[in-house]
C-alpha cells in the first residue's frame, strides 16, 4: 500500500515524498489506519520496521488539521539519540507544513535546559523526550499539557528496563485524562503488557512476526570467562575482515576496557556510553555512520533505536537478555543480499539464555571452545538449561549461587 492511498493532508504527503517514501512498510500498514482512527494501540516492532513514521505521520497529519498552537503530542523515548533522531525525521516530514517540535533530553550543557524550558513553556506541537528529564522540568513547574491529544510511547520495554516507569506514571498523571495512548516496543514480556494495562484504553493490538535473521549472516557462539573475553575478542578481529563492527556490552564500565585493549593493539576503537556528553557521543555516532573509524562500542541500552546497519560484524560482549534483541542486533549486518557476522560470547552465567535464541533461530549454533588453543585456558562447559534454575541444577550451584544471579535492582542512570 502506498502512502497515497492514505486520506493524509497533501502538504504532509508532499514531505512524505520528499522523503523518499513511497511504499509503506508492513508495520506503517497495519498501525496507521489504527491511529488516524483515534484508537489506542500497542504494537510490537523494532527499530529498522519504519515504526518511528508509522506513528510521526499520523501525529503530523492531526497536527496540520488541527491547527492550534498547543502541544498535542508528547513521544516519550529511552534514549535522546532517539530523541534526537525523532526530531529530525519530523524535521523531515514537516518541510511543507507548519508543525514544530522539539526534543527535550538531558546530558547538555546548561544552556540546553534554559532552551528547553522555555520551548516547553511556550508550546511546540511534537515534545520528544526522554522521561527523566521531562519530569525534572514539569516539577520545576510552569509547563502544562493541557492539550496533549496523543501520548507516544517508543521502546516501551527498553524505558522499563532502565528504571523509568515511576517517571512515566508521574508524567501521565499530568496528561488530560482523554487522550489517545500509543505504544511501541520491541519484545513484549508480561511487564510489559503489565504497563501497557494501566495506561492504554481497550488498544488495537499488532505483532510483526519476528523475522529470521538472513541466511548470510555466519553466526558464531564462542565460550569464554570474562577474563577470556577481551583476549578472545583481539584475537578474532585480528582474524576477521572488519569492515565495520558494533560491540555491544551490557556493562557501561566494559566500554572503556575494551577500546584501551584495541587501542593498544593499534585498532582505531570509540564508544558511546551514557558516561559521555551529549556532543561527544554525537560526534562518535556521526564519524562511524560515516566510516571514518571501524570499530564502535556501545553499551546495548544506548545501541537501541540508533539507525546503523550494513555492518560487517557485530560482536556481543555479553548474551542479550531478551532473544529477540539478539535477532534484532545480527540483523544490522547482512543486509541486502551481502554477508555478514555476528559473535557471541557465552559466559557461565549467560548461558540459560540461549535456548531462547535457538529457540527462535529454530536451529542450534555450534558452541566454540578455543580459549585453550589460544593459550587463555579451559573456556567453561556449555550445560544445556532453558531457564535459570535449570542451569543452576545442572551446574551444581547452591543457595550461595543466588548472588549472582539476583543481583539488587539498580535504578540505571538516564543513558
Ligand atoms: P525506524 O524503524 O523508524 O527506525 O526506521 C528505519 C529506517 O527506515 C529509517 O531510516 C527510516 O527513515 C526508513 N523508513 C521507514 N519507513 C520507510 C518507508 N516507508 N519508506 C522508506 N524508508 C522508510
Amino acid at each position: 500500500m502506498q502512502f497515497n492511498e492514505l486520506n493524509l493532508h497533501h502538504d504532509l504527503l508532499s514531505g512524505v515524498d520528499a522523503m523518499n517514501y513511497i511504499q509503506m512498510s508492513p508495520i506503517q500498514e497495519l498501525t496507521i489506519p489504527i491511529i488516524l482512527a483515534g484508537k489506542d494501540l500497542i504494537a510490537s516492532a523494532q527499530t529498522g520496521t519504519g515504526k518511528t513514521a508509522a506513528y510521526l505521520i499520523p501525529l503530523l497529519d492531526q497536527v496540520i488539521r488541527s491547527q492550534s498552537n498547543q502541544t498535542s503530542a508528547l513521544v516519550l523515548v529511552p534514549t535522546r539519540e532517539l530523541a534526537k533522531q525523532i526530531d529530525e525525521q519530523i524535521e523531515g516530514f514537516s518541510y511543507f507544513i507548519n508543525a514544530t517540535s522539539i526534543a527535550i533530553y538531558g546530558g547538555g550543557k546548561g544552556e540546553d535546559w534554559d532552551q528547553q524550558r522555555k520551548a516547553l513553556v511556550h508550546g511546540a506541537d511534537i515534545i520528544i523526550a526522554t522521561p527523566g528529564r521531562l519530569m525534572a522540568h514539569m516539577k520545576s513547574g510552569e509547563i502544562k499539557f493541557d492539550h496533549i491529544k496523543c501520548l507516544v510511547l517508543d521502546e516501551a520495554d527498553k524505558m522499563l528496563d532502565m528504571g523509568f516507569s515511576d517517571d512515566i506514571l508521574f508524567i501521565i498523571k499530568h496528561l488530560p485524562a482523554k487522550r489517545q495512548n500509543l505504544m511501541f516496543s520491541a519484545t513484549m514480556p508480561k511487564k510489559i503488557r503489565d504497563f501497557a494495562n494501566k495506561i492504554l484504553n481497550h488498544p488495537e493490538e499488532v505483532r510483526l512476526a519476528t523475522s529470521k535473521p538472513a541466511e548470510g549472516i555466519d553466526q558464531q557462539f564462542y565460550l569464554a570467562n570474562d577474563t577470556q573475553k577481551i583476549p578472545l575478542l583481539a584475537h578474532l578481529l585480528k582474524s576477521a575482515d572488519v569492515q565495520s563492527v558494533i560491540i555491544f556490552s551490557s556493562q557501561k564500565m566494559m566500554i572503556d576496557k575494551i577500546i584501551r585493549a584495541l587501542t593498544k593493539l593499534k585498532w582505531d576503537a570509540r564508544g558511546i556510553s551514557s558516561d559521555n556528553s551529549q556532543e561527544e557521543r554525537e560526534n562518535v555516532l556521526r564519524d562511524f555512520k560515516n566510516k571514518q573509524y571501524k570499530i564502535l562500542v556501545a553499551t546495548d541500552v544506548l545501541s537501541r533505536g540508533i539507525d546503523i546497519n550494513n555492518l560487517s560484524h557485530v560482536i556481543n560482549f555479553d548474551v542479550p537478555r531478551d532473544a529477540e534483541d539478539y535477532i534484532h542486533r545480527i540483523g544490522r549486518t547482512a543486509r541486502a543480499e551481502t554477508t555478514g557476522t555476528a559473535i557471541t560470547f557465552i559466559n557461565e552465567k549467560d548461558q540459560y539464555r540461549i535456548r531462547g535464541i535457538e529457540k527462535l533461530l529454530e536451529k542450534e549454533v555450534e558452541k566454540q571452545s578455543i580459549t585453550e588453543s589460544l593459550g587463555l585456558g579451559p573456556a567453561p562447559e556449555y550445560k544445556v538449561a532453558s531457564t535459570k534454575k535449570e542451569f543452576k541444577k545442572s551446574s551444581g550451584h547452591k543457595n550461595k549461587s543466588k548472588r549472582r544471579f539476583f543481583r539488587p535492582a539498580k535504578k540505571p542512570s538516564e543513558n
